[in-house]
């Protein structure tokens, strides 16, 4: 470069050089007359004088240039200020956020929307500032302001969805939900909300859908799916025999069997529609293969009601015979005991009574209750009785029907748990142990490695209630 440019002035002074013996060879006059003046002078000074008010107005026009464009160079370091301090009030903003401090987070978030002309970022500092100051009103604007931008739309559907969650406005927060899966069905929280409310709201049908693009997306476990298809389909079961296609209701009832026999629900459904039909003995084998992994008294009934038997011995041989796939569980000797109270069969009932854990400290409720009938019926012992029903009385609980999420009993399934809303989330178990009792555990058994949460979930706040997640 150096080189070149050494060249080119070397060449530059060379043609100067040469322009300038070529004038002083040619020497000659120019004279200019105007306005009664005269001047006189050579060729060569007129040329320079020329070059040098070239020189001259350039440089003026370059000084020009530059006090021209000072006042924007000036509003330019002005601004880059104003944008560093916005941000700084972002960046604190949302680590008050973080933090939980709302008069902080609103206070950096007043100041960002000031200094920032990024609706975009600052409305989301502000709405989550005006959310954690319990501001619900505030945060629901700006999530509303959000979906006017394409980039923020999906995040402000989102805060909305949240505020009508908290607000317990199920068919708006539902709406919101099939806005937000229009926009992205891959993502998984998505996928959850709506089925979750779909749910909720009874859409059996629209749930199975998005149960379907779920598991299609590998967003929800094959198990689980199966399961809670199974169980939407009971439900679309019911809804069709209220509506009066009965065989709507057993197509359904047929094809929740053929994903999920083992679960009671799903069991009782289709075998009380058999019964309905007069097909008694395909109720008892549905309800033979559901025995195994869920017994229930429910279900030991629906046998008996199958099988129509009247005499009380020949009932006992039919939950003989049901409860063989599962002899020794708790449900199958409660069955069998009542029966054979029925029976008279006194010792057989105390026998299967004793050998379900009767005279266990922690013997559950239904079997203290029964010893107590045992007692009253074969001997009429009043002692006996009432030491009985004390028992029971003491005792840590039963079976039931539990949510396993909110652990809220019901006195019979359900398919959305009234007390969270929660879908699928019914089981029939005993309780979870109490806090105190696996904390006493914990400190007696050096091998106990569970710590007390792992056993039983911390209840979430009311105000901070997440949504119930069914997958
Ligand atoms: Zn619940």
């Amino acid at each position: 470069m150096t080189l070149l440019r050494t060249l080119v002035w070397f060449v530059l002074v060379a043609v100067a050089m040469t322009i300038a013996v070529w004038l002083a060879q040619r020497p000659g006059l120019v004279t200019i007359q105007w306005q009664g003046w005269r001047l006189d002078t050579s060729v060569g000074v007129l040329l320079v004088a020329v070059a040098l008010l070239c020189v001259i107005a350039a440089a003026l026009y370059v000084l020009w240039r530059w006090v021209a464009g000072a006042p924007s160079h000036v509003f330019d370091i002005w601004g880059e200020a104003r944008r560093r301090k916005g941000y700084r009030a972002l960046t604190q903003g949302m680590v008050a956020v973080a933090a939980g401090d709302a008069v902080e987070a609103q206070r950096h978030a007043r100041l960002a929307e000031k200094l920032l002309e990024e609706p975009p970022l600052t409305r989301l500092l502000s709405a989550q500032a005006a959310q954690l100051a319990g501001d619900r009103e505030a945060a629901q604007r700006y999530f509303a302001a959000m979906l006017d931008d394409p980039q923020m739309a999906f995040l402000g559907l989102r805060g909305l969805l949240m505020q009508s969650l908290k607000a317990g406005d199920s068919s708006k927060a539902l709406t919101y939900a099939e806005q937000a899966f229009r926009r992205r069905p891959d993502t998984p929280w998505v996928v959850r909300s709506l089925f979750d409310m779909q749910a909720h709201a009874g859409k059996w049908r629209e749930a199975q859908e998005t149960l379907q693009v779920g598991l299609k997306r590998k967003i929800v476990d094959p198990e689980r799916g199966r399961t809670l298809n199974a169980l939407l389909l009971v439900e679309r079961s019911r809804a069709a025999e209220r509506g009066g296609a009965d065989q709507d209701a057993m197509d359904h009832a047929r094809a929740a069997i053929a994903l999920a026999p083992e679960r009671e629900p799903v069991a009782y459904r289709h075998a009380e529609l058999l019964i309905k039909r007069g097909e008694g003995r395909k109720a008892m084998k549905t309800i033979e293969r559901a025995w195994p992994a869920s017994p229930h008294p429910d279900l030991a009934q629906l046998y008996l009601a199958a099988e129509g038997e009247k005499d009380p011995l020949k009932r006992v041989q039919a939950l003989s015979r049901l409860t063989a796939g599962n002899p020794d569980d708790l449900d199958s000797r409660i069955a069998l005991a009542r029966e054979c109270l029925e029976a008279r069969l006194w010792g057989e009932a105390r026998r299967h009574l004793i050998a379900a854990g009767a005279e266990k400290p922690d013997a559950p409720t239904r079997l203290c209750r029964l010893m107590a009938d045992v007692e009253e019926q074969e001997y009429g012992d009043g002692e006996k009785v009432r030491h009985w029903l004390a028992r029971a009385a003491d005792s840590p609980g039963d079976r039931q029907w539990r949510c396993r999420h909110c652990q809220t009993v019901h006195d019979r399934w359900l398919a959305v748990c009234p007390s969270c809303g929660a879908f699928g989330t019914s089981e029939w178990r005993m309780p979870p142990p109490s806090p105190l009792a696996v904390a006493a555990d914990a400190a007696t058994s050096r091998l106990q490695v569970s710590a007390p949460q792992e056993v039983l979930p911390p209840e979430p706040k009311a105000d901070e209630k997440p949504p119930p997640a069914a997958i």
